[in-house]
């Protein structure tokens, strides 16, 4: 019966891993299955938030065969706390289908600046390499979704 589910397409990302840092090619798609470094062996957790750095942006963000929503955030500040716990869920929720990724912006100050992004939390929807919509603001998990659904 698993010849009849929809699960022949496949979908890569070039993820650095969250343990080691080693830069892997990854099938989203095979989440459940739990990809591992091909490095140290740990788990990449495709659920969740990953955190990209600014050297790694344009492999994991531009490059991803997914959308990926990225959420540009600094620790001090407070809108983007309270954005943390929706971040998680879709990224729970869409699981396979889309990437939730974390650029800290005082680490990566390159690319908020490439995207003229002056005000944080700012939120990044990219697909195909490019930016195709942004939400500024705590919107909540409501304006987030009506920004990948296209409402
Ligand atoms: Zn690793």
């Amino acid at each position: 019966m698993t010849e009849t589910t929809p699960t022949t397409r496949s979908a890569h990302a070039t993820l650095a891993c969250q343990f080691c840092g080693k830069l892997n090619q990854v099938d989203v798609t095979r989440h459940a299955q739990g990809p591992k470094c091909a490095e140290c062996g740990k788990p990449f957790l495709l659920d969740r938030p990953v955190k990209v750095l600014e050297e790694n942006f344009d492999r994991t963000v531009l490059g991803a065969e997914v959308p990926v929503l990225v959420d540009f955030y600094a620790d001090w500040c407070g809108p983007c706390k309270m954005m943390a716990p929706a971040l998680d869920e879709i990224a729970h929720e869409r699981a396979g289908e889309l990437l939730v990724a974390k650029v800290d912006t005082d680490r990566s100050p390159a690319i908020s600046q490439r995207y003229g992004i002056r005000g944080i939390p700012f939120f990044g929807l990219f697909n195909g390499g490019k930016m195709v919509k942004n939400a500024v603001g705590a919107v909540g998990k409501k304006g987030l979704l009506a920004m990948l659904d296209g409402a």
